[in-house]
């Protein structure tokens, strides 16, 4: 077996038979939706960004032989009410399974999770932990796919997964997997803040309305503002259509982006379909001031200052 050892430094003493990859979160800093396709899927125009929060996966092989095939998965600091579904329906199981059958593997895995980043809050978790189950495999077993590889077999999983294999900055279109880099944002604090709500991916795309022009953000100047690092502008053209239904049905997220302005943020915005919101900081001690009231308040109840990756 190879091994392969961490390039982390708080994963230098662990495991040296494993792999340890981040999944990171991410937010999108625009999201317009400009149509629906006859299979039904919608036409997405965003601009999808890493976020410093991540959950981490390590994975090893398994040793037993009679278990040939067989994927383990062991969840770690799963946050209270989080709900994760069967395990065979777990994107991270679903796109190991992938994985080895696409390579006609018979090797035994077994993938330990801790996750961190708050489920079904859209900071596309999921797809991150299934986007960094490929890429730690392709390490593990040193398969040596592409990125492309990697990506083409990831949009079997979702249309997100392509972007969590890639990261950074990028224009999605397409479904989402159509990804072109852009620039990163200028420097600043994030506050990431989810209330305590469930939303419905699904009942969101169901009640959108794309007949109004004023409800669509300009994606092109947000791409400006990033050309011309230009942070008044970005945190003036922060857009996403996705807003108009979900913000309808919870009135606490007007709530929480009222509040960061007033705690000093220079911008905020739901991110995907919700509910998480996020406010960009020029000043960490605002970011951590709006925190400190969300919580106080009880608006929100994961929330996180950090910044881009
Ligand atoms: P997106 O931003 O892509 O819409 P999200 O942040 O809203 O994603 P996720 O946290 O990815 O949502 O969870 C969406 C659904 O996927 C949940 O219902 C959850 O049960 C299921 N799921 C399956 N596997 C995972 C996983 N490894 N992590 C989180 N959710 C998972």
């Amino acid at each position: 077996m190879d091994i392969v050892y961490s390039s982390t430094k708080e994963n230098r003493n662990s495991d040296p038979e494993a792999v340890y990859e981040r999944a990171y979160a991410k937010i999108n800093l625009c999201l317009d939706v400009t149509g629906k396709r006859p299979d039904g899927y919608h036409d997405l125009r965003m601009i999808m960004q890493t976020v410093d929060l991540y959950d981490e996966l390590e994975i090893r092989i398994g040793k037993k032989e009679a278990e040939q095939g067989k994927i383990t998965l062991i969840m770690k600091e799963l946050p209270e009410g989080a709900d994760l579904g069967p395990v065979e329906k777990n994107l991270i199981w679903r796109a190991a399974r992938l994985f080895l059958d696409e390579y006609h593997l018979k090797t035994s895995v077994i993938i330990t999770l801790t996750k961190r980043i708050p489920v079904a809050a859209g900071l596309a978790g999921g797809s991150s932990d299934a986007a960094a189950a490929i890429r730690g495999l392709n390490r593990l077993l040193a398969i040596g796919a592409s990125e492309e590889e990697m990506c083409a077999l990831g949009v079997k999983i979702g249309a997100d997964v392509p972007y969590c294999i890639r990261g950074g900055t990028m224009l999605a279109e397409g479904i989402g997997e159509v990804l072109s880099p852009l620039p990163n944002p200028p420097s600043c604090y994030l506050l990431l803040a989810k209330p305590p709500v469930d939303v419905s991916t699904g009942y969101v795309y169901d009640h959108l309305r794309l007949d109004d022009p004023s409800s669509h953000p300009d994606v092109d100047r947000c791409i400006e503002a990033l050309v011309n690092q230009d942070l008044a502008k970005l945190a003036s053209n922060l857009g996403n259509i996705l807003e108009t239904v979900t913000e309808k049905e919870y009135s606490v997220i007007t709530v929480m982006k009222s509040l960061m302005k007033e705690a000093g943020a220079a911008g905020t915005l739901m991110s995907g379909s919700g509910p998480t919101v996020f406010g960009l900081f020029e000043n960490i001690d605002n970011a951590r001031y709006a925190k400190q009231l969300l919580e106080e308040r009880g608006l929100s109840t994961r929330n996180f200052v950090t910044g881009f990756v």
